[in-house]
């Protein structure tokens, strides 16, 4: 018998879809610049990320061989805007020298494993958990993993289809079965970027398209990458740790006991 939870997530996902339309995450121009976002994004805003990764770029660092040939020390001082500043620092050392060591300083190499071997290659770098692991595989490497963050989780809670402390592998496990139909098509054949729609009004978090958001992908990677982001629309407009705007959100209409 398939999860009632299954056919709500695939409600949930039409409902902000037609919303707000694509949200063109994760807002970047290379592999490289998800990777790092994913690191520096960890415990702070995305704006202070922002600010970090314009420095490295205004450096000309924003690269492997960047990073590679920069004394940790110099890397603190450009991402210090994203906190935690050294421990980020120095666990994106560890990465180029993982990609070093392993897949010979290539990141076409490292992202042709097999999802579960690169994920699991992933999980056991020192600060990588498994938000930033599936954020690198599915923005950066278009594997199809679906990414579970603190908002996934807070919907859920609220709208009572999981309870505290489910794993964050349950909720993963619930959405790529859920979202994996919506792709049609064994969800495998390749789809250009999609289009924004004309409308204006709220967009959940959406992002102005760039070149890794606009990339050629999976149907099923397409629709994890929307659901994550417009669900960090729902978490960031609606449903905000310490006060819920439940009259103006898209899902009000889904909240136990309203229907
Ligand atoms: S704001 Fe209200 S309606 Fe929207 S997701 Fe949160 S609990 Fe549900």
């Amino acid at each position: 018998m398939s999860d009632p939870r299954t056919d709500q997530i695939r409600v949930y996902y039409h409902t902000l879809f037609s919303a707000w339309g694509p949200q063109h995450w994760w807002p970047a121009h290379s592999r490289f610049e998800v990777i790092v976002g994913a690191y520096l994004t960890q415990n702070t805003s995305w704006t202070n990320v922002e600010l970090a990764l314009r420095s490295l770029r205004a450096a000309k660092l924003l690269s492997v061989a960047g990073v590679r040939r920069t004394p940790v020390h110099q890397l603190e001082k450009l991402i210090r805007s994203a906190g935690y500043f050294r421990q980020k620092a120095h666990r994106l050392k560890l990465f180029v020298r993982f990609l070093d060591e392993q897949h010979g300083g290539s990141l076409t190499r490292m992202f042709a494993q097999h999802t579960e071997t690169l994920r699991e290659e992933l999980l056991a770098l020192h600060g990588i958990g498994p938000e930033t692991a599936d954020s690198i595989l599915l923005y950066a490497g278009n594997h199809a993993v679906f990414v579970v963050d603190a908002y996934t989780r807070r919907v859920l809670e609220r709208h009572q289809m999981i309870a505290p402390g489910t794993s964050y592998e349950e909720i993963r496990k619930l959405f790529e079965q859920a979202l994996s139909p919506v792709a049609g098509d064994g969800g495998n054949s390749q789809v250009g970027p999609t289009v924004a729609p004309t409308k204006s009004g709220p967009r959940g978090s959406s992002h102005s398209p760039s070149p890794m958001s606009t990339a050629e992908r999976t149907a099923r990677v397409q629709v994890f990458n929307e659901m994550h982001g417009l669900i960090v629309g729902v978490g960031k407009n609606f449903c905000q740790k310490s006060q819920m705007r439940c009259e103006q959100c898209p899902l009000q209409k889904y909240l136990p006991g309203k229907s």
